[in-house]
C-alpha cells in the first residue's frame, strides 16, 4: 500500500489506477519547486502548466529531462517564450494561435507537437474549437503546409457537473472526433495518436472514453488554495 498523505504515495496510487498507455501530466501550477521535485524523485517526468511566466522559472530551477506540457489558454504574445523548450503546447484553440507557434517554432528551429483543444463543455467560458470548427479547419487543408508543428491529437475538458452521465457523453464526442479525423487525414501518420482529457474528478470516466493521456493535479499535490 502506498502512503497517501505523501506527494509520491498520491502519484503512485494514481499512476497504479491507470491502464498501461496511459500517460500521467502531473499538473503542478500554483505548486512550489520542491513539490515538483518530491514527484520527480519519485520518477514523474511530465509536468503540465498553465501559465507561462512560472513554467519559464520552473524550467530554470528544475532538472533539464522534464517535459513541460503547457496546458492552459496561450496568449500568441507569449509564445515565444516557452516554444524553445516546452515538449507539448495541448490546447491549442484557434487557428492564429497554431500559426504562431509555427512562426516561432520554425525559428527555433524546432518541431512542437501539439493538440488542438475541442469545445465539449456547456460552459461559455472554456476556450476550444467547436466539433464543425474543427472539421472546416481540417477541410481547408491550410494546416498541410505548417511545418514545425506536429498535430499530435485533441485536448478537452468537460463540463464542471456532478452528472456523470453528461461528462461520458461530452468526452465520447471528443473520441468519436478524434476517431473521425484519424481515419480521415491521418490513417498513415502515428504521430496523431493523443486524446487528452480527464482530471482529478473525471479522469477515470475520461480513460473508459478514450483518453490515453490524463492531467491530474489536485489529486497528486493536493488543493492549490485559490
Ligand atoms: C488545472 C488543470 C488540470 C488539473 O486539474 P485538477 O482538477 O487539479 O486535476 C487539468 N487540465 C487543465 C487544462 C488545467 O488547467
Amino acid at each position: 500500500m502506498s502512503n497517501e498523505s505523501t506527494i509520491s504515495g498520491r502519484l503512485y496510487a494514481v499512476r497504479d489506477s491507470l491502464p498501461q498507455g496511459v500517460t500521467l501530466v502531473a499538473v503542478s501550477k500554483f505548486h512550489p519547486e520542491a513539490q515538483l521535485l518530491e514527484a520527480y524523485s519519485a520518477g514523474q517526468r511530465v509536468f503540465g502548466e498553465s501559465h507561462v511566466q512560472e513554467l519559464v522559472r520552473k524550467h530554470e530551477q528544475l532538472p533539464s529531462d522534464i517535459q513541460w506540457h503547457f496546458i492552459g489558454h496561450l496568449q500568441t504574445n507569449k509564445v515565444k517564450y516557452i516554444v524553445p523548450f516546452v515538449s507539448m503546447i495541448e490546447a491549442v484553440d484557434s487557428w492564429r494561435l497554431l500559426t504562431e507557434i509555427e512562426k516561432h517554432a520554425a525559428r527555433a528551429c524546432r518541431v512542437i507537437p501539439v493538440l488542438l483543444e475541442l469545445h465539449v463543455a456547456q460552459e461559455q467560458t472554456k476556450y476550444g474549437w467547436s466539433v464543425d470548427e474543427l472539421r472546416s479547419m481540417f477541410a481547408s487543408g491550410e494546416w498541410r503546409r505548417l511545418g514545425h508543428v506536429s498535430i499530435d491529437g485533441l485536448m478537452a475538458m468537460a463540463s464542471f457537473t456532478d452528472d456523470k452521465e453528461q461528462v461520458r457523453r461530452e468526452f465520447s464526442t471528443a473520441r468519436a472526433l478524434f476517431e473521425e479525423l484519424k481515419s480521415t487525414y491521418f490513417a498513415e501518420e502515428e504521430h496523431f495518436s493523443r486524446c487528452s482529457w480527464g482530471m482529478s474528478d473525471d479522469y477515470p470516466i475520461a480513460v473508459e472514453c478514450g483518453s490515453n493521456m490524463v492531467r491530474i493535479g489536485t489529486r497528486i499535490f493536493g488543493s492549490r488554495g485559490y
